[in-house]
């Protein structure tokens, strides 16, 4: 019940924004904060950084102005792992932090970053009291995020969390309603840079991409974070079809004991002729987008 109690006090404190169609914009004031700079990001492209974190999931975007956006940060002890590979670019705030769902290889390493980088706006999803989880990690996230202050946002299909420059971010899902299994709860967000998009799923899964299907939503992304670390679970054919992605990205550990990601999902990938980047064999992986084009590079080489 305690932590039930803590998430309802934090989506209490929900930004009225939260719950705008229209969204929002990052105020001009906070550009100061930002003195991004590396190799290979420079103002007016949108960089992505899916960072190795051995079995679990986090990436960070820095957008074309140099608003930064993280999206969960692997396991408990991982948050140094994403607080070393945003130092790279010398990110000093986060703009927008995403807990996708509720599970440790996803929020474990948030509360560490949370406490460690000053974070604007945490958005996660509202989890029904019957499938709230009272996990330490989970715990560990609440109280790290009320620490911080952050502006508290409800990941939910339909918010649109920004809109600037030629580039939006939207949340495709969750939906309202118990999901029963935690995973179904990721917040899907979609980037949308010019001609160039990227879709990260979390861990949602089939049901979750049938869902989708229906909404009617813009699904096709050129770079497609294939949801649940490649699980057979996810990345069904007809939800491939839909987003006919050029590239896939799966984030998973080396010799992990789920044996993520699955053959059957990498047959479907290849099916649709994505290009696919795997954490596990290549460490991070970085995308550099120009609203036209997008460039790739691995920690450890293209297979
Ligand atoms: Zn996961």
């Amino acid at each position: 019940m305690k932590v039930i109690r803590k998430l309802l006090i934090l989506l209490l404190s929900v930004s009225l924004l939260a719950g705008c169609e229209a969204g929002y914009e990052s105020s001009e004031n906070t550009q100061s904060f930002h003195t991004v700079h590396s190799d290979g990001w420079q103002a007016g492209s949108l960089l992505v950084e899916y960072i190795d974190v051995g079995q679990g999931d986090s990436s960070f975007s820095i957008f074309p102005d140099g608003e930064v956006m993280l999206i969960d940060g692997g396991e408990v002890g991982q948050g140094a792992t994403v607080l070393e590979a945003m130092k790279k670019y010398n990110i000093q705030k986060i703009d927008f932090l995403v807990a996708t769902h509720p599970h440790s290889d996803h929020i474990g390493g948030l509360a560490e970053v949370l406490l460690k980088m000053p974070t604007e706006k945490v958005i996660l999803p509202r989890i029904a009291d019957e499938d709230v989880p009272t996990t330490l990690a989970y715990e560990n996230l609440l109280d790290a995020i009320y620490e911080s202050h952050a502006e508290v946002v409800e990941a939910k299909a339909g918010l649109e969390l920004y809109k600037k420059n030629n580039l939006s971010v939207t949340c495709l899902s969750p939906t309202q309603g118990s999901k029963k299994n935690l995973n179904n709860y990721s917040a899907v967000i979609r980037i949308s840079y010019g001609d160039t998009s990227f879709l990260f799923m979390g861990d949602a899964e089939k049901s979750v991409e049938k869902q989708l299907l229906k909404s009617g939503q813009e699904l096709c992304s050129d770079v497609l974070k294939a949801g649940h670390h490649g699980s057979n679970t996810a990345s069904s054919e007809e939800f491939l079809q839909a987003v006919l992605p050029k590239y896939a990205v799966i984030s998973a550990g080396t010799g992990n004991s789920y044996g993520h990601p699955h053959a059957e999902t990498l047959k479907r990938l290849q099916k649709v002729k994505a290009e696919v980047f795997r954490t596990d064999k290549q460490g991070s992986i970085t995308a550099i987008s120009n609203a036209q084009t997008i460039d790739f590079n691995t920690e450890r080489g293209r297979s």
